[in-house]
């Protein structure tokens, strides 16, 4: 597999500590084996998430120093608005300090609006604080991915396609003025970081539209989805990219976006209007007591500055090509070392199927947390685990949800580690491999009442 050279050359450095393995068996036992509580300082490779992670440019810097702090109608609020109208074609812009934050004024009022008796929204996945805003405003979430997503082994273009039938019956059976949106999750963070095709998305809009339901675009990773797109997809070889990614956005009428991920800022988001001013008006109304004033939303003069500049940037084709191979590259060293993942890879994250690689490990006893640790001890490369631990246990019952999968997300950062880091981190799981059944299982030593994977701690059986 071809290793595509990074399109930048390293200005700054941050320099990271090299630990022994003794030092990271002292730092597990401390941590309840559970990396989440391991000190970034203690880790050298981390890929706990792809969220805020990024490495902003030497533009994205020298910005900063130009943001404009005023609190109404500052010069780089208006610098982002004429950004998304340019490469998004939205007309409506309100900035707010992440994902969440999105979510959290736009659900609730298109809620009001559709004055529906037993309100639903239908994703392809929705990601899971997306769900609990759903849920929070009253109103159910519902999944409708493609059954190819369940597939880990089977090449799939777009696992993150909705499944069209079981889009059109959860109408048909919720009756379409219950459906207050259909969100569109690109990439489906969900299933892996799986693109979303361009004719599933015309599809989804058209449906939408016949049944007058608003699209929501889920957006933190579009330009991941637009390469995928350009890449895969007949037609769209020749498109550039930023006519890709206007069509996309064009079968949509909303869309959210964490910033945090495919625009590399540490911190910031976005909740735009295509041409519905009513629900545009009744979120700005929203936004000021929940993420401040209409020009600002909860960011600083210079945080719109580096996004500004940053929703350019993640859309340069060298840049995508770059950031999907390296993944892409990731993921082949493994699968030709032997390592089981999720095939073909998504755009942000490797996820390495810890429940075939560990079988002797039961799923109430976390493989995949298990292989995390094993990684950490290995090399101090912090993964992160989706799978049982995560899931967690059935309310009603106590019992432990049964997961589809054990797996461990390797989620890469965006220009922050070198295709040496990627090499480092395939050599160590290749390593374990070779021992994987002297890996135990683990049981709890303490286990929280909710959101458990956060705070547990453990120990090995
Ligand atoms: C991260 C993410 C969100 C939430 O954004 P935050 O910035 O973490 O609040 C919503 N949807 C998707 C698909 C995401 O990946």
């Amino acid at each position: 597999m071809q290793r595509i050279p990074e399109p930048f050359r390293i200005k700054m450095v941050e320099p990271i500590k090299v630990t022994t393995r003794e030092d990271r068996e002292k730092f597990l036992l401390e941590a309840g084996y559970n990396p989440f509580l391991i000190d970034s300082e203690d880790v050298y490779i981390d890929l706990l998430t792809d969220s805020g992670t990024g490495a902003m440019s030497a533009n994205q810097w020298a910005a900063l120093m130009v943001g404009d702090e005023a609190y109404a109608g500052s010069r780089s609020f208006v610098k982002l608005v004429e950004s998304v109208r340019t490469l998004l074609r939205y007309e409506h812009v309100i900035p707010v300090h992440q994902g969440r934050g999105a979510e959290q004024i736009l659900f609730p009022v298109m809620v009001e609006r559709k004055r529906a008796a037993q309100p639903v929204f239908i994703s392809n996945y929705h990601f899971d604080t997306t769900a609990a805003h759903v849920e929070l405003s009253g109103a159910e979430a519902i999944n409708v991915l493609t059954p190819e997503a369940n597939d880990t082994q089977a090449w799939y273009d777009f696992k993150g396609n909705f499944d069209l039938q079981a889009l059109r019956a959860v109408i048909d059976a919720r009756g379409a003025d219950n459906v207050v949106g259909i969100i569109v999750t690109v990439t489906c963070n969900s299933a892996g970081g799986q693109p979303v095709s361009m004719g599933n998305i015309r599809a989804v809009s058209e449906l939408a539209r016949a049944n007058g339901i608003t699209v929501v675009l889920d957006a933190a990773r579009f330009a991941e989805n637009a390469w995928f797109i350009k890449q895969r997809e007949p037609g769209y070889a020749d498109t550039p990219i930023g006519d890709v990614i206007r069509e996309m956005f064009g079968y949509a009428d909303v869309f959210t976006m964490s910033a945090k991920k495919d625009p590399m800022v540490n911190m910031g988001g976005l909740c735009c209007f295509k041409e519905d001013e009513e629900l545009f008006r009744a979120a700005q109304v929203r936004c000021v007591p929940m993420e401040g004033f209409i020009t600002y939303g909860g960011l600083s003069g210079r945080d719109m500055e580096a996004l500004n500049i940053g929703l350019w940037e993640c859309a340069d084709e060298d840049h995508l090509a770059y950031r999907i191979g390296q993944v892409a590259y990731l993921g082949e060293r493994l699968r030709a070392g032997g390592v089981p993942i999720q095939y073909p890879t998504g755009g942000h994250a490797v996820f390495v199927d810890a429940g075939k690689m560990l079988p002797h490990i039961a799923p109430d006893e976390f493989p995949a947390q298990a292989l995390a640790n094993e990684l950490y001890l290995e090399g101090g490369v912090r993964g992160v685990e989706i799978g049982s631990l995560l899931l967690g246990r059935d309310p009603r019952t106590g019992k432990q949800k049964p997961s589809p999968l054990e797996l461990l997300r390797l989620t890469i950062p965006r220009r922050v580690y070198t295709n040496d880091h990627m090499d480092y981190i395939a050599d160590c799981l290749l390593a374990i491999r070779q021992r994987t059944g002297a890996i135990r299982g683990l049981q709890f030593v303490y286990e929280p009442p909710v959101l458990r994977h956060f705070l547990a701690r453990l120990e090995p059986r």
